[in-house]
């Protein structure tokens, strides 16, 4: 290996930065090249590449977002598309490729190795939690941090007016950010996908709350339906059904994908990094690098795309006796 090229795609993540610093500096170490790609593989079909040096990452450890920026790319999804990025990156001389994002970005990258046997590997970063192989994805604890400190200034108002929140927060199918955050900011109860309490007993816990003299209440909602119903319908219904309750319905949005990394986003794309461009230089192609029980795990591309990553059961219970 002479030479890696280095993407960026899905939905960006705070922590990507430290993730590209990291792999540019360790191919500076190693004293291979690195080639930066514009625009995830959208800037792979087009040849938007350019060669990064170890300064060309100087002051973005602590910068949101992605330098390299991203994109979701329809024709990389193509045969056709597929052959043009290869194409660009042996008309450049890269030997491999990393890729850092979530499923999508590995299903494609796979789809790469399968066709052109071009080495690949992949960086977990997304702020969702949700891929298998490894205890924590780039972007995760910052968004986490994000969650709890924009609830903690709901719950001042929620607090004061004596009101009912309903919090949307991101994570797609996981509910990792809703039920650590939930956690983390003393919710009522926590709505997430992995596990359907139904109405009756959302109903129930924001009845008990009322009944022991609760001045406020938070219930933290995965994006997307739960109980059947939106975070909007949820709101409509409880309402309707108990109109003595002020409710308010406060979705976060992108800003969940914003922001400083944390010190814990920093480290973790630090070490994936490293470990990807080692990876590579050991001859290993097809993994994701991931951490688990804070060590250095690969996984296969496959099964980091096919399995899910699951719940900790131990966190639902936590939640349920904490908010009691
Ligand atoms: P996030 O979870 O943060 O959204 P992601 O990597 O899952 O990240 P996607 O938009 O699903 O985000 O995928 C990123 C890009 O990977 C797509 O725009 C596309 O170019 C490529 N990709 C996704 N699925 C496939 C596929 N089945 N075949 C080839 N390429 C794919």
């Amino acid at each position: 290996i002479k030479k890696i090229a280095l993407l960026t795609s899905g939905g960006d993540a705070p922590g990507m930065n430290a993730a590209v610093r990291s792999v540019v500096r360790a191919c500076t170490y190693y004293r291979i090249e690195c080639v930066g790609v514009y625009r995830g593989y959208e800037g792979l079909i087009e040849g938007d590449f350019e060669a990064l040096s170890g300064r060309h990452v100087s002051n973005i450890i602590n910068k949101g977002g992605t330098i390299l920026k991203s994109a979701r790319s329809m024709e990389f999804k193509t045969v056709e598309g597929r052959a043009k990025a290869h194409k660009n990156l042996v008309d450049a001389g890269v030997n491999a490729l990393v890729v850092v994002g979530g499923d999508g970005t590995f299903t494609g990258g796979l789809k790469f190795i399968q066709e052109f046997n071009f080495p690949v590997v992949g960086i977990p970063g997304t702020i969702d939690n949700d891929i298998y192989g490894t205890d924590y994805t780039i972007g995760y604890d910052t968004a986490l941090n994000t969650v709890v400190e924009v609830i903690d200034k709901i719950r001042d108002t929620a607090g004061s007016h004596n009101r009912l929140f309903f919090i949307e927060v991101m994570g797609r199918d996981a509910g990792f950010i809703a039920l650590n955050a939930g956690i983390g900011s003393g919710a009522e109860e926590v709505l997430i996908p992995e596990k359907d309490i139904g109405l009756d007993k959302l109903e129930e816990s924001l009845k008990n709350g009322r009944d022991k003299g609760k001045t406020s209440s938070i219930v933290v909602v995965t994006e997307g339906k739960k109980i059947g119903k939106s975070v909007f319908e949820l709101g409509d219904y409880i309402k309707e059904k108990y109109p003595a309750y002020d409710i308010r319905v406060s979705v976060l949005g992108h800003m969940q994908r914003g922001g400083t990394p944390s010190c814990f986003d920093r480290v973790l794309a630090s070490r994936l990094g490293v470990a990807a461009v080692e990876c590579l230089l050991d001859r290993v192609s097809g993994v994701m690098v991931g951490v688990i029980n804070n060590e250095i795990v690969l996984t296969g591309l496959n099964k980091a795309i096919k399995l899910n990553n699951e719940i900790d059961k131990e966190l639902l219970r936590v939640a349920e006796i904490t908010s009691v």
